[in-house]
C-alpha cells in the first residue's frame, strides 16, 4: 500500500496493444475464476481467462490447500454440486481424489480411525469422535490437469503469465483490463468482467468500495517418505503418548489446527497446513517475503522434531513448500449486500441466494459492487465482513460462486442489461439446469427472513 512509501515517480504514458476482445474477461484462475470462466463459456460467451502464474488453481494447487470442505449441510446432504462434482469426478478418475463413501459417513471410532487423517471430519462439531463427512482430499497436480482440460474443452481463451495491473473504466463500466507480461503491458477488452483474484485487485482498481481484511497466513508444505500406517497405528495404540508428542509438535511449528498432518492421495506424502502466522499483509511484497522466511524456518524445525520423536516420521523429508504463500483474506468487497457473521452462523437464507456452502447462503447482491454495471466478483473477496469470511470462504463454495457469476454474465449479455438488473431467479434456474445448487431451496434448519428477500 502506498501509504508506507514516501518517494514517488511519474510513470510514462504509453500505447498498449489490445491482444483480445471478448464477451467476458475473468481475472484470476483459482477455484472461483476457473469455474466462472467455464460456466460463462458453456453458456455461450466468448471468454478470456487471465492468470498471473503458470498454472491454474490458485490456493487449491499453487497454495497446496488439499482438502475440499464445507460441502455438506447439517443433514449430511452434499450442497456444493455442479462444477464441483464434475471436478471431483475427474480428479478421482486420475487417482487424484479420495473421499469417504456415503456409508462411512458416520460418527464412531472405527470410521474416525479410517477417515480422520484424510481431513474428512466435521471440524465444527464439539466432542469426540467428530462425524465423518463428505470432504475430498486431492492432489494439486491433478487439480492443475483437470483445470486445463476443462478450460480447453470449454473453448476459453487462456492467458497465463499475465499479471492484471489496471482496470480500464469508462462511464461506470469496466471496458477492459491491462496486464503486465514479459512483452510489456497488454489490454484485453470485454463487455463483462469477473474479478476472481481473491484480493479484489480488479474491482479495487475500478473504484469499487472495499474494506481491508486480515487473517492468519500459512506457508503450507508437504513431507514425503512418511510411514502413515505406522504413525496412525502408534496414535491409536498410544493415544495419551501421541497427544503429548502432538502438542509438542504444534508448539514447535507455532500455530496449527488440531491435525497438523493429513494424508494425501500419494502414498507416503503428507500435507501440513501450517505454520499459521499473524501480522503479515497478504498484499505487501515486504510482508510476504517476511512470512516466507519465517514459515520455512518453522517447517524445518517441525521436520527435525517429527523425525526425532514421532513414530512413522523417522525417514520423513521435506518434499517442498507450496508455490504460493497461503493468504486467506485481504481486501473484501463492500457491495450491494454485505454478508455478516450472524448471517453465516444463523444460516440466514436469502431469496436471491445463488450459492451455498455447508449451511450458509450467499445472496447474488454480495457478488455485486455498487456503482459498476458490468463487474461481478467471485471468490474469497466477496462482499462479506472479515469475521464472516473466515468461515465462508472454502474452495467448493468459491467454485459455486464462480459458476453463478458465469451464469449471471451470460444472462446480462443476452438481455443487454446491467448485472444488478439480472433476475436472480433466472440464475438459480440455470444453475439447477447445470446441476449446481444455488441455495434457492433452504435446508430445514435455515433462518428465513422475508424482510431481507429482494
Ligand atoms: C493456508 C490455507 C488453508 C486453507 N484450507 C482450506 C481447506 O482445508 N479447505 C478449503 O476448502 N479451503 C481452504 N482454504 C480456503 C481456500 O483455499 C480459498 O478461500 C479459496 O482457494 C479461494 O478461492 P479463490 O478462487 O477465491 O482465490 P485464490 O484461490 O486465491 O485464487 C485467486 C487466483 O487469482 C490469481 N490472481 C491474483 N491476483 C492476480 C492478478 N493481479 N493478475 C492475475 N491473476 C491474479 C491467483 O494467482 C490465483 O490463481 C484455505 C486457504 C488457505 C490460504
Amino acid at each position: 500500500m502506498s501509504e508506507q512509501y514516501k518517494d514517488f515517480i511519474q510513470s510514462k504514458t504509453e500505447q498498449i496493444p489490445v491482444v483480445s476482445k471478448t464477451d467476458v474477461v475473468v481475472v484470476g484462475a483459482g477455484p472461483a475464476g476457473l469455474s466462472a470462466a467455464v460456466s460463462a463459456a458453456r453458456n455461450g460467451c466468448s471468454v478470456t481467462l487471465i492468470e498471473r502464474y503458470h498454472h491454474l488453481g490458485g490456493m487449491a494447487s499453487g497454495g497446496m490447500v488439499l482438502v475440499l470442505d464445507d460441502m455438506v449441510n447439517q443433514g449430511n446432504e452434499i450442497v456444493t454440486t455442479g462444477l464441483v462434482t464434475e471436478f471431483v469426478d475427474r480428479m478421482e478418475h486420475q487417482d487424484g481424489a479420495v473421499y469417504p463413501p456415503a456409508e462411512d459417513c458416520l460418527k464412531n471410532w472405527e470410521m474416525w480411525q479410517k477417515w480422520s487423517r484424510w481431513g474428512c471430519i466435521n471440524f465444527h462439531e464439539p466432542g469426540m469422535p467428530q462425524s465423518i463427512l463428505h470432504a475430498v482430499a486431492f492432489d494439486p497436480d491433478a487439480w492443475k490437469r483437470v483445470s486445463l482440460d476443462l478450460v480447453r474443452e470449454a473453448g476459453v481463451n487462456l492467458r497465463l503469465h499475465s499479471w492484471f495491473s489496471e482496470a480500464v473504466v469508462e462511464g461506470g463500466k469496466v471496458t477492459g483490463v491491462i496486464c503486465q507480461t514479459k512483452l510489456g503491458r497488454q489490454a484485453i477488452m470485454a463487455d463483462m468482467v469477473i474479478d476472481a483474484t481473491g484480493d479484489l485487485d480488479l474491482a479495487a482498481s475500478a473504484g469499487a468500495d472495499f474494506i481491508q481484511g486480515e487473517y492468519i497466513v500459512t506457508t503450507v508444505f508437504r513431507l514425503c517418505d512418511v510411514d502413515t500406517d505406522k504413525a496412525e497405528a502408534f496414535e491409536y495404540a498410544n493415544p495419551e503418548e501421541y497427544k503429548k508428542l502432538d502438542r509438542m509438535a504444534r508448539r514447535v511449528i507455532g500455530g496449527a489446527w488440531g491435525m497438523w498432518w493429513l494424508k494425501t492421495p500419494l502414498p507416503g506424502i503428507v500435507w501440513c497446513n501450517c505454520p499459521h502466522m499473524t501480522g503479515y499483509d497478504g498484499l505487501s511484497p515486504e510482508g510476504m517475503v517476511a512470512a516466507e522466511y519465517e514459515g520455512r524456518e518453522r517447517m524445518m524445525n517441525l521436520l527435525a522434531f517429527a523425525r526425532e520423536n514421532i513414530p512413522g516420521f523417522e525417514n520423513a523429508k521435506m518434499l517442498g513448500a507450496a508455490e504460493q504463500l497461503g493468504i486467506r483474506q485481504t481486501r473484501l468487497l463492500r457491495g450491494e449486500y454485505v454478508v455478516t457473521k450472524d448471517d453465516v452462523t444463523s444460516r440466514r437464507h436469502f431469496a436471491d441466494s445463488v450459492c451455498r456452502g455447508r449451511d450458509y447462503y450467499t445472496p447474488y447482491r454480495a457478488l455485486l459492487p455498487k456503482g459498476l454495471d458490468n463487474l461481478i466478483v467471485a471468490g474469497r473477496h466477496y462482499s462479506v465482513d472479515s469475521d464472516a469470511q473466515k468461515s465462508s470462504r472454502e474452495i467448493p463454495p468459491c467454485m459455486v460462486q464462480g459458476e453463478a457469476a458465469g451464469v449471471a454474465v451470460s444472462l446480462a449479455l443476452n438481455s443487454n442489461s446491467a448485472l444488478r438488473d439480472v433476475d436472480a431467479t433466472l440464475i438459480q434456474k440455470q444453475m439447477r439446469a447445470q446441476g449446481a445448487d444455488p441455495g434457492d431451496i433452504p435446508s430445514s434448519n435455515a433462518l428465513i427472513e422475508k424482510a431481507l428477500a429482494s
